[in-house]
């Protein structure tokens, strides 16, 4: 193959193909896209549930919703590309004196950053999710500017927009080694033959750990197995239904087609690549719905399927060069953010990689945060 690229963006998921936008849109040189399936977004991207909200714990996961929010609305206008961003708001029911202390301390924050963002009364609810049992509900937050994106949608509208700019994005083509010159990455390897490069882009998901093993990097990313079921058509659910999240439960659900997406995080699940649908987790999910909406009784199942989360120990995703070799950039571990959060890591990245000031501060994401103990959690996580 013998090519030249200023730019090798490792995976074509929905992180990948942002960058590939922003960085052709920045003018960047030569970028090459390089995804091992036969499709963009066979992973992760298309397993998301399309969640997008900006009501996290850190200072940055609010910041980078925000940024991907504003990104996300100005899509059509920055790709060319329809794709539905529904902002049908983002609720979250507090049934826990805990739940309700913590959360208010996260709307403080998100307030103090121009978030706009209500905290209902329990009789508040029905006007956005009707149905959804409240008796036990002490509070909810509820952010209407969040809401539901395709990840689809997204991502073809990106290729379009990256195909055009000239982005050269080339599938089954599996990166399998990295070589260095000196402490610089200068080659990618792969199964079609070599790459030479100025910096490469290990945007792989849950994968990211394996591409930093190839040159020696510790990339503390953990892919972990998640499920979402669909249900068939469901006649109370309006079109203005939100994503609705049952803190203490753990069970989130938003429409979906005519009936309810259903998804739930089993924090029992221990790391690995088995993606593979576990009816126990499947009935654990419905359980939780029944008793959260107890008119789910003579719902039918039509769907359902399992995926990666790529998670990191914080639960923040690594946007930085890697400490260890140069001319290597992570953009990886978004902890199941990655949809919401893509467009701003695309920009961001961008920003970075042609030193421009990045619009917002994510040294709070540099990969060096693990070696020097600087880590603060992101509790908001479904
Ligand atoms: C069930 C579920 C629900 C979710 N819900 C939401 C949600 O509501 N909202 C949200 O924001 N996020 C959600 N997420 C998380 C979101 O899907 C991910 O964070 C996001 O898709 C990550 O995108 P990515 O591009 O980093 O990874 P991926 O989409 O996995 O892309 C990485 C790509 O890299 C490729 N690759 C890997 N290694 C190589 C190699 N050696 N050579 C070439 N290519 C390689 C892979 O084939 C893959 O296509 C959910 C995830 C799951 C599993």
């Amino acid at each position: 193959m013998g090519t030249k690229a200023d730019a090798v963006i490792i995976g074509g998921g929905i992180i990948g193909m942002a960058i590939a936008f922003h960085l052709a849109r920045e003018n960047y040189g030569r970028v090459v896209l390089l995804e091992k399936e036969q499709f963009l977004g066979s992973w992760s991207t298309s397993k998301a549930a399309g969640g997008i909200r900006a009501q996290f714990s850190s200072k940055v996961n609010i910041q980078m919703s925000m940024l991907s929010e504003k990104l996300f609305c100005s899509f059509k206008e920055d790709t060319g590309s329809d794709a539905l961003f529904d902002q049908v708001g983002y609720m979250f029911l507090l049934t826990t004196d805990q739940d309700v202390a913590s959360f208010t301390k996260s709307v403080e924050l998100q307030r103090s950053l121009g978030l706009a963002i209500d905290i209902l009364k329990p009789e508040e609810i029905a006007q956005y999710a009707p149905h959804v049992r409240t008796d036990d509900v002490k509070a909810a937050t509820f952010c209407k500017n969040d809401g539901l994106a395709d990840p689809h949608e997204f991502l073809s509208g990106y290729e379009r927009a990256a195909r055009k700019l000239g982005v050269d994005i080339r599938l089954e083509t599996e990166v399998a080694g990295l070589t260095k010159t000196g402490d610089k990455i200068t080659e990618v390897v792969t199964n079609q033959g070599t790459i030479s490069c100025g910096t490469v882009i290990n945007a792989a998901g849950p994968f990211a750990r394996q591409i930093g093993d190839m040159i020696g990097s510790d990339v503390r990313v953990e892919p972990i197995r998640r499920q979402c079921v669909t249900t068939g058509q469901l006649d109370f659910v309006k079109p203005y239904f939100p994503m609705v999240v049952d803190v203490a439960s753990g069970l989130y659900c938003h429409k979906e087609s005519k009936g309810l997406l259903l998804g739930w995080a089993d924090s029992s699940v221990q790391p690995s690549m088995d993606i593979s649908v576990d009816p126990d987790y499947t009935d654990s999910i419905l359980e939780r719905a029944l008793d959260r909406m107890p008119q789910l009784e003579t719902a039918e199942v039509a769907n359902s399927w399992a995926g990666l989360y790529e998670t990191t120990p914080d639960h923040r995703a690594i946007i930085g060069f890697e400490p260890s070799v140069s001319g290597l950039f992570h953009a990886v571990g978004f902890s199941g953010h990655g949809l919401m959060h893509a467009p701003a890591a695309g920009q961001l990245t961008a920003e970075i990689l042609t030193g421009k000031e990045p619009s917002i501060d994510i040294t709070g994401l540099s990969p060096e945060r693990f070696a020097k103990g600087e880590l603060v959690e992101e509790t908001n996580v479904i």
